[in-house]
């Protein structure tokens, strides 16, 4: 445990910052440690194993020796782990938040409605542990009969990101652990502790030691512990969150191994208001989706495309929200909109900014880089920026911000729009605000994304499938059968009666 931390805890023996290997907590094989900074004010404020390809093969042999003992437990019974599971992760829900800001900057109040959104998980896996079903069926060829059964796919390994550091992780262990499967996690450099918290809790909870195992480490050895993990033999499925480009190279890895693989993708996520949209609905849902996290959320809007005739209106009521946002350390009360998670994440915003203004783009609010100036010191704060006048040359049109940078593109009609919503190789989200009922259909029909929100800019729960097509990645995350499906296996068999 660490000796000393930056924030209270009401329950310590939630914070770790060791790996979870077979259900105990371990120092890397190297012995080495690295830093874990503050995004609030830039320092560094914990340390953690860098764990190595070295620490891989104990790591899943203890985990396929625990799927042996695991894969036979009945469902109900993995079923009242999970609820156990989600009863101390509320008992603890303020902790975890207060980890979860100091992690990754985010606002405290945020940090709590991602544990509430994320808790929707544990519940609902639960219950799709005792709704996993086979089939009978009566064949054409006489006297025959074909069944399917679906057993547990074996250890899965969790590759994640930094930016819903719980929610990515209920997400998959959940389904996993439901499933029947043990789980290695190997989470971001930025994130190491909450997803520890979230493992040791699951072992109070009742799962078996080595069910669900941590192996954090730095950003220099992240290639090689992750590629270690997806080539590991014992590995039969990986799902991976993060950026395309990273996504690719896992798959490819995956390939060698021809493991069964789920990518979330990045995304390039338009935002489309119709002129007959309640223009303060539509801006207040954007306000939420775009400003979150500082626009650091796979589903975020990218490109908000505003019909003519309320484009200026829409920009001027906009940009007073942009402003009125109030920038500051993720725990500070009245913070509503806290740091960027990484350094680099600065100068990326930066560069887009500057891109957009050589493009005759015009910044009606924020632009500019806050840290190292008064109030902000170290900390990773960029100003809430909205950029009206956007072409879709610009690089905040080509690819996703990742910040809270935001540009307005005007457009006249329906098909104009959606031929342009759909110009890029992204196709996680959607969004369009309109009263047109026709429209409407015709949208979720035209635009090419895995989930579409209609007048909404909150689309995402336990019960509804997450997950994106084109290159923003494949298979599903929740939902009804189809994310539970990433960890099972179909076995038919076929007998002829006598
Ligand atoms: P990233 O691709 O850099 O990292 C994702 C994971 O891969 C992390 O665990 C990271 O440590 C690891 N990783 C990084 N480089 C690696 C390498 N060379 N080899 C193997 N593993 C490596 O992404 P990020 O910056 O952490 O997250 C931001 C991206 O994630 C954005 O593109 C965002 O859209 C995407 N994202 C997608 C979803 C979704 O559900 N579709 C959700 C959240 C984030």
């Amino acid at each position: 445990m660490a000796s000393k931390l930056p924030f209270e805890l009401n329950n310590p023996k939630i914070f770790h910052d060791k790996a979870l290997v077979g259900g105990e907590f371990v120092e890397a094989k190297s012995g080495k440690r690295f830093d874990v900074y503050d995004p609030g004010s830039g320092k560094v404020w914990a340390t953690a194993p860098a764990m190595g390809p070295e620490d891989v093969d104990d790591a899943i042999k203890k985990a396929a020796e625990a799927f042996e003992s695991y894969r036979k437990v009945n469902p109900r019974q993995r079923a009242k782990w999970m609820l156990k599971w989600d009863q101390l992760i509320r008992d603890n829900f303020d902790d975890i938040a207060k980890i979860v800001t100091y992690e990754c900057g985010k606002p405290l109040k945020e940090a709590q409605g991602e544990l509430e959104y994320s808790l929707g998980f544990t519940w609902w896996f639960a219950g799709e542990a005792e709704r996993v079903q086979g089939t009978v069926q009566v064949p054409a060829a006489p006297n025959r009969r074909v069944f399917t059964v679906k057993q547990p796919i074996g250890v899965a390994v969790a590759l994640v990101p930094w930016n819903f550091p719980v929610a990515m992780i209920l997400r998959k262990v959940s389904a996993a652990l439901a499933a029947g499967c043990p789980m290695v996690v190997k989470p971001s450099p930025e994130t190491p502790f909450s997803v520890s918290a979230l493992a040791y809790l699951a072992q109070e909870a009742g799962f078996p030691k080595g069910v669900f195992s941590v192996l954090p480490t730095s950003m220099e050895n992240t290639p090689a512990l992750s590629e270690a993990l997806c080539r590991h033999e014992l590995v039969k499925k990986v799902t991976f969150t993060g950026s395309t480009r990273v996504g690719k190279l896992v798959a490819k890895i995956c390939a060698d191994g021809l493991k069964k693989v789920t990518l979330e993708l990045g995304g390039n996520c338009p935002f489309i208001i119709f002129d007959d949209a309640d223009l303060d609905y539509a801006a207040e849902q954007l306000m939420a989706l775009k400003y979150r996290h500082a626009g650091q959320a796979c589903i975020s809007a990218n490109r908000v495309f505003v019909q003519k005739g309320i484009y200026s209106k829409f920009a001027e009521v906009l940009a007073a929200k942009t402003r009125a946002l109030k920038v500051g350390h993720g725990a500070s009360p009245d913070t509503t909109m806290g740091p960027v998670t990484a350094l680099r994440a600065l100068d990326n915003a930066e560069a887009q900014v500057a891109d957009a203004l050589s493009h005759g783009g015009k910044v009606v609010a924020g632009g500019k880089r806050l840290q190292n100036t008064p109030g902000y010191d170290g900390g990773y704060f960029f100003e809430p920026t909205l950029i009206t006048g956007g072409t879709d040359q610009m690089l905040i049109a080509r690819e996703e911000t990742f910040a809270p940078v935001l540009g307005l593109f005007e457009f006249e009609t329906e098909e104009e729009v959606v031929r342009r919503a759909n110009d890029t190789s992204m196709g996680l989200a959607s969004y369009f605000f309109t009263k047109d009922v026709d429209r409407t259909w015709r949208l979720l029909e035209n635009l090419e994304a895995g989930m579409i929100g209609m007048n909404t800019g909150n689309q995402s729960a336990a019960e509804a499938p997450f997950g994106g097509i084109k290159e923003s990645g494949y298979g599903k995350e929740s939902g009804k059968d189809v994310a539970i499906n990433e960890y099972l296996i179909t076995k038919t068999g076929t007998l002829t009666l006598k």
